[in-house]
């Protein structure tokens, strides 16, 4: 099984990202798990284990950050992300509050990006702190709830319907839809048609279908191929009238 290592802290980075340039990553869950409420087929951090973990302060964060700023980094976006969901981190929206006091004071010029699995938008403290986000980026790989079951296997109190208009709820929302195919696909002609309905009831402001270059967790899982990437792209452009792309890791 190849897995990417967890984060040691709460910075990392940058690393660079097509969509968001120099991108400074925030990991605000426990240093040493993955914490969330999905187990997707192809996370590249493991299984989803629920145990009882420790989440590093607001203010332990705020200091990680004003350290790092103080350097001037040339960085483009401060991203909320790591290994797991950010807002389930029960002071998200004081963090968020946090982040973007320092960011005003110390790199005004940079924007705040989150990237979330979206099963938390409809609370409102996160739909709160989502409003303080430039770049609210949700993932959203199914359209039918069997696909979303078998996909992002989300934990049993999280169904897509609330998925669905938690984002259509959050201002400036993207959507990246990851596609599979193998043991577990969600590219079929029907499975795509309902993705698309998805997405034109979301209503974000872009949507990115994409794949990864990098060995998948489960064996038979495999990336979807480039041109099958661009076509699904070209659908939900004509089917929604919502800007999309294809994206794949050395596009
Ligand atoms: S939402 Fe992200 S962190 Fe959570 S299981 Fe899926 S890929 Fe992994």
């Amino acid at each position: 099984m190849a897995l990417r290592s967890l984060k040691k802290g709460v910075i990392y980075g940058p690393v660079h990202s097509k969509r968001l340039g120099r991108s400074l990553g925030l990991n605000i869950l426990p240093p040493d798990r993955k914490v969330c409420t999905f187990d997707c087929v192809y996370c590249h951090y493991g299984h989803t284990v629920v145990q009882p973990f420790e989440l590093p302060e607001p203010r332990f964060i705020e200091e990680e950050l004003r350290e790092y700023l103080s350097e001037e980094p040339e960085i483009d976006f401060i991203t909320f992300a790591g290994h797991g969901e950010p807002t389930l981190h029960m002071d998200f929206l004081e963090i968020v509050k946090r982040v973007k006091k320092l960011r005003d004071e110390m790199a005004p010029n940079v924007k705040i990006a989150l990237l979330t699995n979206a099963s938390k938008l409809s609370r409102p403290d996160v739909a709160e702190a989502c409003e303080l986000i430039d770049s609210p980026i949700c993932k959203l790989d199914a359209g039918d709830e069997e696909t979303f079951k078998r996909i992002s296997r989300p934990n049993s109190r999280i169904y897509l319907e609330d998925i669905i208009s938690g984002i259509r709820a959050t201002p400036r929302a993207m959507i990246q839809a990851m596609i599979v195919e193998g043991s577990a696909t969600n590219a079929t002609d029907e499975q795509i048609k309902s993705l698309v309905n998805a997405i034109r009831e979301a209503k974000p402001t872009f949507v990115q279908a994409y794949s990864i270059d990098f060995p998948f967790p489960e064996g038979s899982l495999m990336p979807a191929p480039n041109e099958k990437l661009e076509r699904i792209a070209r659908v939900i452009k004509e089917e929604t009238g919502i800007d999309s792309e294809a994206y794949w890791e050395s596009k």
